[in-house]
C-alpha cells in the first residue's frame, strides 16, 4: 500500500470521528484517497502521506532545518524521554476503549510518535495537526501511522466530543475548540516550560536580559481560566548533550535565532553539556 492510501485507510478507521473544516458536516473517505463531506468539499491526500486541510498556504517562521533539527533532538538525543514516558503513562491509565489522541501544533511530529510508541496500544489512534506544511510534511515522510493533516488549529476536522486525549506540547492553545472536541471523559495534557528549563543556552546567550528567565505564569493562568485543571506534575532532570546535540539544540529553539555567530560557536564547541529540562505538565477537562 502507498503512503497515500495507508494515510486515507487510517482516516477511514475513525471518520466518523472527522468533519469538514469547510461547512463543519460529517464526511467519509473515499477510494482510500479523498475525505469528501456531505457537500461535496473534498481534500485529497498528498502522495508524502498527509492531507493538507488549508484553502490558502500560510508561511511560518518554521523551515526544513529547524525541523530537522527538532527532530533528532527529539528522537536521536531523546532529549524529552522521560516527559514522553510520563505523559504515555497517564494515558495508558485511562485508555479503556479506542480513543484519538489529537496533538494540537504537532510540528514535524515527533512528539507525537514518541509518546504512540511509548503508549504501544492499539486502540489508540493518533492525529497530529500543524498550520506548517513543511513541518507535516516532515512528520509523514518519517513516521507512518499517525494521521497528519496540515490546518489551523482555530478549526480541527474533527467532530464535536471526538477526542478522548489532546496534547498540547509547548504549543499555543485553543480552548475552546478543546472544549468542543473534548471526550466527556477526556483530558487535555498541556506542557509548559519551567524556570529552568534550558538554562544553559539562556544563560550563555541572553545573560542580564529578560529572556533569560522562563516564565510560565500567564499560560498556565490563562489555562485555568478556561478548562477545569486537575493536576499539575513537575519534571525536572538534566540530560547530557555531545556538541553536534548542541548544534541542533540551538538551532531548533526560537532563543537561538537571535544568537549571533560568535555566541553560537562558543555554546557549540563544547565536547559536551548538561542541559536542563524542566517541565509543568498540567492536565485538565473541559469543565
Ligand atoms: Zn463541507
Amino acid at each position: 500500500m502507498k503512503k497515500r492510501e495507508k494515510s486515507a485507510a487510517a482516516a477511514y478507521h475513525i471518520s466518523s470521528k472527522l468533519r469538514c473544516p469547510l461547512c463543519h458536516e460529517s464526511v467519509e473517505v473515499i477510494e482510500l484517497k479523498s475525505i469528501v463531506c456531505i457537500n461535496n468539499h473534498t481534500f485529497d491526500f498528498a502522495k508524502q502521506g498527509y492531507v493538507n486541510l488549508l484553502q490558502k498556504p500560510v508561511n511560518t517562521q518554521y523551515d526544513d532545518a529547524l525541523f530537522e533539527a527538532r527532530q533528532k533532538i527529539i528522537c536521536d538525543a531523546e532529549l524529552y524521554g522521560p516527559i514522553h514516558q510520563k505523559i504515555a503513562a497517564l494515558i495508558n491509565n485511562e485508555l479503556t476503549k479506542d480513543a484519538l489522541l489529537f496533538d494540537a501544533g504537532s510540528g514535524e511530529g515527533s512528539h507525537l510518535e514518541k509518546i504512540l510508541d511509548e503508549v504501544n496500544d492499539k486502540k489508540l489512534t493518533g492525529i497530529g495537526l500543524d498550520i506548517s506544511k513543511e513541518g507535516v510534511m516532515m512528520a509523514a515522510k518519517n513516521y507512518e501511522t499517525p494521521i497528519w493533516v496540515v490546518g489551523d488549529l482555530a478549526n480541527p476536522p474533527l467532530a464535536d466530543e471526538s477526542c478522548q486525549f489532546i496534547l498540547n506540547f509547548l504549543s499555543p492553545a485553543n480552548y475552546s475548540e478543546f472544549k468542543r472536541i473534548l471526550t466527556e471523559d477526556g483530558i487535555i495534557i498541556k506542557v509548559i516550560p519551567g524556570s529552568g528549563y534550558l538554562k544553559e543556552l539562556r544563560n550563555e546567550l541572553f545573560s542580564n536580559t529578560d529572556e533569560s528567565e522562563y516564565e510560565n505564569n500567564d499560560t498556565l493562568e490563562l489555562m485555568k481560566r478556561n478548562v477545569n485543571v486537575v493536576s499539575e506534575e513537575r519534571i525536572t532532570y538534566t540530560k547530557n548533550l555531545d556538541g553536534q546535540s548542541l548544534k541542533h539544540l540551538i538551532s531548533m529553539t526560537p532563543l537561538g535565532w537571535h544568537a549571533d555567530t560568535e555566541q553560537f560557536e562558543a555554546f557549540t564547541n563544547a565536547e559536551d553539556k548538561e542541559i536542563t529540562i524542566d517541565m509543568h505538565i498540567v492536565i485538565a477537562h473541559a469543565e
